[in-house]
């Protein structure tokens, strides 16, 4: 599970700043780089990268490589169109010989990147389809002063340009929605993401069911993982396998190719089994080659630099079971790590001591891994908008047998803090300066630690009653999913366990988070939407639905209050002791959902409390964000690592900070794009 940024971007927290070599950073480049539609483009330093081996450092660019190669694959995943729409706006971008001053071209330029941004033409957050801003008579001018070879060859004439882009641009009903998860829809069918084609949910689920059964109902198998899944035009079904040799092979080759090279400079034996497990994989398809590497990956701990690389999050899969291609690159962050350590070190107690109901609790935690890293680049699903925590593999049984891996990314908490020190956030939106001072003080730590124990204890809490499946809560997993280690972190983040164990100094770290999480939940998360929307996210409609029960179910002690001062709504936290009594009991009875599949009643509390807007709300929370200036997500351009050659070898790496989002993409596009518009 990849735990996505929460509430850092909106608070103006300060950190504690790391100790950071001359060389590694220019004080004077700017932490954002620029802003456009609704995002914030940044940049991340690598701390530390100093300090690794040249070696440690080679290895880390030949994962770079792969993290890079896989691209394409995940664009092409998102909707099918994503690949000859982002090439034929590139060929207009570069080779235009029109006027570039001015509004519509702005307009265009602006669309461009944020299809650069969302990885396709659907918003990365609400899944709807983005409009260009630009009229269509102007696309059509962009096209005929655009020479014909600045555009994909499939295209002969500036008239099929137009024919295939126009109603992917301009019409509304076209591929609406990338990942529909509404309750009561053929969520496969109502979906324009590229998993499906021609299907219908109730076929899917009967050719998986049917795949199942062939396997004597093997349990530890994701079937499905890694394929698109077709009804061809004489009706039979057919699993396009993501493999060498089938679906995204002229990609997949390139990624196994740079972890061939990999191996030769890797640091430890675990991890030439690990990098050849993954080629396996990437060679057969097979779903058991899938679950070894997973079993190497988790044993491959004693090396500083690690990797994500292949299919992995289902959250683009409206079923939950497809999984999008990622890459993500670091080493570990020897100091932040210890803190880890120690709540690794008592993850027993921790599962022992929870409000959960015993039989839902494991009776023995296994293998929690546990460390904070640095990221030296994001790829694919990461980019540019990375997960600020990670837990792999996602599988609950493997979890169980095996364990997980957990990390927290430090380097890029830190700057998405020091890009978002003095916007004005706080002063706005926090109920008085009490809390401003409280989080200026305690924010920072507080927000770590609260990731740290979402990822490394949260989600491997627990446990599923026998013959529950993973996936029993449906299009509704994900959300309670997140709520269950959001909630186990809420809850023990304000344990004297804390201060004992030295990881916070006091409770008083414990309240700024809740305060941050309330306030986040219950007001400030929707300026993320457009008027009219509702929640759909799934971190986000977890948030709500925490926020949200814990405002309900206290109402009568006024634990939380929305308070009003001057036309304006502020999150009031009350009694916090008591707001820790309703996390713990909303935390059972999640669990309790959870380990019993409980559907209707995941269903009534994710519909009942994460999905609506209360739209006078809403408008008065859009208007406080415009008049800040502050844009609700962000993301980063990655560093531009470059091999130091020594003849023909590579015998070292550096870093390059210098790069701008455009500069970026395009590189990527030319020397990247390995896979041709439609797959
Ligand atoms: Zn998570």
């Amino acid at each position: 599970m990849a735990i996505v940024l929460a509430t850092l971007l909106l608070t103006g927290c300060q950190t504690t700043p790391k100790p950071q070599s001359e060389s590694e950073q220019p004080r004077e480049r700017p932490w954002t780089l620029e802003t456009f539609a609704d995002v914030n483009v940044r940049r991340y330093e690598l701390p530390g990268w100093e300090q690794l081996t040249p070696k440690q450092r080679v290895l880390a660019y030949y994962l770079t490589q792969a993290a890079l190669c896989g691209r394409d694959i995940l664009m092409d995943q998102n909707c099918q169109y994503n690949l000859s729409i982002r090439r034929i706006l590139e060929g207009i971008y570069t080779s235009y010989t029109g006027n570039r001053q001015g509004a519509p071209w702005e307009q265009f330029y602006t669309y461009l990147k944020r299809v650069w941004f969302a990885n396709g033409i659907h918003h990365f957050y609400a899944e709807t389809k983005m409009a260009p801003g630009f009229p269509q008579a102007y696309f059509q001018e962009l096209v005929e002063n655009t020479p014909q070879e600045a555009f994909p060859q499939k295209f002969a004439t500036k008239e099929e340009v137009l024919a295939y882009a126009n109603p992917v641009l301009f019409d509304p009903t076209v591929a609406a929605k990338r990942v529909n998860k509404a309750d009561g829809v053929d969520v496969v069918a109502t979906s324009a993401t590229n998993l499906y084609r021609n299907l219908t949910q109730k076929e899917v689920e009967k050719f998986y069911a049917a795949q199942k059964k062939a396997h004597k109902n093997d349990t530890h198998l994701a079937y499905g993982m890694n394929s698109q899944l077709v009804k061809q035009a004489d009706g039979t079904i057919v699993e396009r396998v993501w493999k060498v040799g089938g679906m995204y092979s002229a990609a997949i080759e390139q990624i196994v190719g740079w972890l061939e090279k990999a191996k030769t400079v890797a640091e430890t034996p675990e991890q030439v089994v690990t990098l050849n497990s993954l080629i396996k994989f990437y060679q057969t398809g097979a779903l058991e080659d899938f679950n070894q590497y997973c079993v190497d990956w988790m044993q491959d701990t004693a090396a500083r630099i690690d990797f994500v690389n292949g299919f992995i999050e289902d959250y683009g899969d409206p079923l939950g079971s497809k999984c999008s291609w990622e890459g993500l690159v670091n080493y570990k962050d020897m100091e932040a790590t210890q803190r880890m350590e120690v709540l690794s070190a008592n993850a027993q107690w921790f599962e022992d001591n929870s409000p959960v109901d015993k039989k839902f609790k494991k009776e023995k935690v296994k293998g929690l891994t546990a460390k904070v890293i640095d990221v030296v680049q994001l790829g694919g699903d990461c980019y540019p908008m990375p997960p600020i925590g990670i837990n792999l593999p996602n599988a609950n049984w493997f979890r169980k047998e095996h364990g997980s891996k957990s990390v927290t990314i430090a380097n890029l908490m830190y700057a998405y803090d020091k890009a978002s020190e003095g916007n004005g956030f706080l002063e706005e939106f926090a109920y008085g300066p009490e809390e401003v001072a409280r989080i200026r003080e305690c924010g920072a730590l507080a927000s770590n630690v609260s990731t740290d124990l979402h990822e490394c204890l949260g989600h491997g809490s627990g446990q599923l009653l026998k013959g529950v499946k993973d996936d029993a809560l449906k299009n509704y997993t994900s959300t309670i999913e997140e709520a269950r280690a959001d909630l186990f972190s809420l809850y023990y983040i304000a344990d004297p366990k804390m201060e004992e164990l030295g990881i916070l100094p006091s409770q008083e770290y414990a309240w700024a988070e809740y305060d941050t999480y309330m306030r986040n939940g219950l007001l400030t998360q929707i300026s993320r939407l457009k008027p009219g929307e509702q929640i759909e996210e799934d971190h986000m409609r977890n948030r709500a639905l925490i926020a949200r029960w814990c405002y309900e179910k206290g109402k009568g002690g006024k634990v939380i209050e929305m308070a009003s001062r001057d036309g304006k709504t502020y999150v009031k936290v009350n009694d916090y002791q008591a707001l820790r009594g309703l996390v713990g009991q909303l935390l059972a009875e999640v669990q309790r959902v959870r380990s019993t599949g409980d559907f209707k009643a995941a269903k009534a509390l994710v519909e009942g409390y994460g999905v609506a807007v209360d739209p006078e709300l809403h408008k008065e929370v859009l208007a406080r964000y415009q008049q800040l200036h502050i844009a609700p997500y962000g993301g980063f351009v990655n560093p531009l690592i470059e091999p130091v050659m020594q003849g023909d070898s590579i015998v070292d790496a550096r870093v390059n900070y210098d790069v701008s989002l455009t500069e970026q993409m395009l590189y990527y596009s030319k020397n990247y794009s390995f896979l041709p518009c439609d797959n």
